[in-house]
């Protein structure tokens, strides 16, 4: 239910991705590209062709308390007027946010940086931190990505930018205007105190969040992280987050499996339960 594709910082096709998938037993998949929902049509043709059920997904980059958070759109109708508009403002300021990436880099020494992200990109708009973060790796100036992370494109560092996402609560509307369910993505992964995590997921029920997303690490945060599901209300939804094969990163069909008697959201989607 969670997955990236060339369309914005994956390496497989749509299509190679969708095979990719079958081929790892995976019967039921969503494709999320950040803010970007080109690859959709791409994905569907090639899933009705191998069994596999295709949920229309996009992952939509926002703002809750001045931090970036990630929220997920599933079983979207992606031609809806205002997540349409809504993603191409995004992309928008993607396509800003690297020239100041840029520029930032261009300080610090690195040079070059603009063209080379965007021939790994190769489309502007989509153009982000992990198209940077390999430039850098290939150019030498970092050891691998998490390193080019940690040097440059992190928050704090000498290229970050900060980004002018919309709210969450935009985005969430956006998606419930496109018929889709929203999921806050990797709640794990936002460096936040135990009392802001619970502020964070209030202001999600708030603004209509539908679920979270279990993440993959040990037994003892997930069964937290249900625990504060379950309080709000929330359903669960479980994903790799796969933008490439390599070693200590989920491939694609890795994802947690969602505990017996917990609501699972893909029964929720239309058709599908
Ligand atoms: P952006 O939306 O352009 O700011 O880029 C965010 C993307 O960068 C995430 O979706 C990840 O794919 C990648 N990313 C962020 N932080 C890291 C990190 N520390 N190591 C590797 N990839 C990262
Ligand atoms: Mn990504
Ligand atoms: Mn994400
Ligand atoms: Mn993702």
């Amino acid at each position: 239910m969670h997955t990236h594709s060339t369309y914005s910082d994956g390496v497989l096709r749509p299509a190679e991705l969708v095979r990719r998938a079958a081929s790892r037993g995976v019967t039921l998949l969503a494709l999320t590209d950040h803010d970007e929902t080109g690859g959709l049509a791409e994905a569907q043709l090639a899933a009705s062709r191998c069994d596999v059920l295709f949920i229309p997904g996009v992952e939509i980059s926002a703002l809750w308390n001045g931090q970036t958070v990630h929220v997920l759109g599933l079983d979207i109708d992606p031609r809806a007027p205002d997540l349409v508009a809504g993603l191409s403002s995004i992309r928008h300021c993607r396509s800003e946010r690297a020239a100041r990436i840029a520029a930032q880099l261009d300080e610090a020494g690195v040079t070059g940086s603009l063209q080379g992200a965007a021939r790994l990109a190769g489309n502007l708009a989509a153009m982000g931190r992990s198209h940077f973060a390999r430039f850098l790796v290939e150019q030498r100036h970092a050891r691998n990505i998490s390193d080019a992370f940690r040097r440059y494109l992190g928050a704090g560092r000498a290229a970050y930018v900060s980004p002018s996402w919309p709210s969450m609560e935009q985005a969430i509307g956006w998606i419930r205007a496109a018929g889709g369910q929203s999921v806050l993505a990797h709640p794990d992964r936002y460096r936040l105190s135990t009392r802001a995590r619970h502020c964070l997921f209030e202001a999600f029920e708030q603004s209509h969040g539908d679920a979270v997303e279990l993440s993959r690490d040990s037994k003892c945060k997930s069964s937290s992280q249900i625990r504060l599901a379950q309080h709000f209300g929330f359903a669960l939804s479980s994903g790799s987050d796969f933008h490439a094969a390599g070693k200590n990163v989920a491939d694609v069909g890795e994802a947690s499996q969602i505990p017996a008697g917990v609501p699972a959201l893909w029964r929720r989607l239309r058709g599908h339960a």
